[in-house]
């Protein structure tokens, strides 16, 4: 017996937060999505509207997704002939780029009004160890562990993702009305809209999202708007959790003087890969993606010794909400400004919040670990990702570590006005010139900028100017 359990959720709140500019169109998808998260399968039909003009574009699809067909709505029921784009090589082991024609025998690109896309996808199905354990897991992964389907939109295209290839923009926010029906589920939740427990439920946004998505067999908790899925927490432990999200949030929204807007919203989820081995989080706003269990879990938030460390990834995915939502990189140094200013953030709050003590052993130790980076540029020349030397070191551990003495030498309110400022102006092809333009328009005093501007940004000597401004060896 199928329920139906329409629900309309009105996010108008985080409208602001995630605003377009009013010239630029945002996608509209509207459709049925069919899920079996016991065998695996994703079934879609949708209709796409209100698509950007773009002249040299690309449909983004997961690789696991079989075409069916595509339609131009408005001339009727024959499918339309199309392509895959073999250049459009970014994301090319996660995601097949499709461009579609008007008619057969003219190869330019072409996008109807009203574009009807009809797929399949199937998954491996990892409950255990049994199962076989898949060689990795990651964000871009349709993951289907036994109980649940976890799907970003960003990585996954598990939607179609419109994406402009000459000025590299992605589509992936969207307005959505879909219709979910998964009869081996018991919640299913897209981002942006609130849980609903039901094996059927219409889904509708009027604000842009990512449509990530998780469904499936599990418990929700619920307090103050913000929820928790499959946390497995006890009661005790999901009061303190609440509570916790709650200080993390406020405390950003005061420093920042930008408030969080939207349901906020957690889960919990165990990987497809080897659990020993893989655990990550994600951020897609509003919501986090916790992947991994044991000392990686959200259940192990308040009771292992890694307690300080889970805290601050919490800490660092909310911090996306204003680097990597409001701010998005457009080029490989914008990553930059989203991981290691999220992770100065949480290295700041932690601060704050969980004492001197914790966040001296956190920086100490990203500190420490950096005599492992080696031939890489200062700020001013990334470029490429081989700029970075060790992308996980320069981005999660060498940028927060020269934020942190920048801050230093500022102040803290310049500091947070330097962030401010850039999260305000919701760049979304954030580059060096931006964080550079907005550092100066923030720090007047001449003398002081060209300082810090040649001592952290673009000397080869960053690193040790860091040591000896935090007094660390
Ligand atoms: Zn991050």
């Amino acid at each position: 017996m199928i329920k139906t359990k329409p629900l309309l959720v009105l996010l108008a709140l985080i409208a602001s937060s995630l605003a377009v500019k009013a010239q630029e169109k945002v996608p509209m998808i509207k459709g049925n999505v069919d899920i079996s998260v016991t065998k695996g399968t994703i079934a879609c039909d949708f209709v796409l509207t209100n698509l950007p003009t773009i002249r040299n574009y690309v449909i983004r699809l997961n690789s696991g997704m079989n075409i069916h067909y595509f339609r131009d709505e408005k001339r009727g029921p024959g499918a339309l002939d199309y392509d895959v784009d073999t250049k459009d090589s970014i994301q090319s082991d996660e995601v097949k780029s499709y461009f579609v024609h008007e008619n057969r025998g003219n190869p330019a690109r072409y996008i109807p009004e009203e574009l009807e896309v009809k797929y399949v996808g199937m998954y491996p199905v990892v409950k255990d160890s049994a199962s076989g354990y898949m060689g990795g897991d990651w964000r871009g992964n349709v993951a289907f562990n036994g109980y649940s389907v976890r799907a970003d939109g960003f990585q996954s295209c598990w939607y179609p993702v419109l994406y402009d290839k000459d000025t590299r923009k992605r589509n992936e926010l969207v307005r959505y009305d879909v219709k979910v029906t998964c009869n081996d589920c018991d919640v299913l939740f897209v981002n942006g809209s609130s849980p609903v427990k039901a094996k059927q439920a219409t889904f509708m946004s009027d604000v842009p999202h990512e449509m990530s998505m998780f469904c499936g067999r599990f418990e929700t908790a619920e307090q103050n708007g913000v929820w928790l899925l499959n946390a497995g927490m006890t009661k005790e432990d999901e009061a303190k959790f609440f509570s916790t999200a709650n200080a993390y949030e406020a405390y950003y929204a005061k420093q920042m003087n930008i408030p969080f807007k939207g349901t906020l919203t957690f889960v919990q989820t165990d990987p497809v890969a080897d659990p020993s081995k893989w655990a990550f989080a994600f951020f897609s706003a509003p919501t986090t993606f916790n992947v991994g269990v044991g000392k990686w879990g959200l259940q192990s938030l308040f009771s292992s010794g890694n307690s300080a460390r889970n805290k601050k990834s919490m800490a660092h995915e909310l911090a996306h909400y204003y680097f990597g939502t409001m701010v998005r990189p457009g080029s490989e140094f914008g990553h930059v400004i989203e991981e290691g200013l999220a992770e100065y953030m949480a290295l700041k709050l932690t601060r704050s919040i969980e004492g001197e003590d914790v966040f001296q052993s956190l920086l100490n130790e990203r500190v420490q670990s950096l005599k492992y980076l080696h031939n890489y540029k200062p700020f001013s020349q990334v470029k490429t990702e081989s700029d970075y030397g060790n992308r996980e070191y320069y981005l999660y551990y060498y940028a927060p570590a020269l934020f942190t003495a920048v801050e230093k030498e500022i102040g803290e309110a310049a500091m947070w006005q330097w962030l401010r400022m850039m999260a305000l102006s919701k760049n979304d092809h954030s580059d060096y010139n931006f964080m550079a333009d907005a550092f100066k328009n923030t720090v007047t005093d001449n003398a002081l900028q060209q300082k810090i501007i040649g001592k952290y940004f673009e000397s080869p000597d960053a690193l040790k100017n860091t040591k000896e401004e935090l007094g660390l060896n």
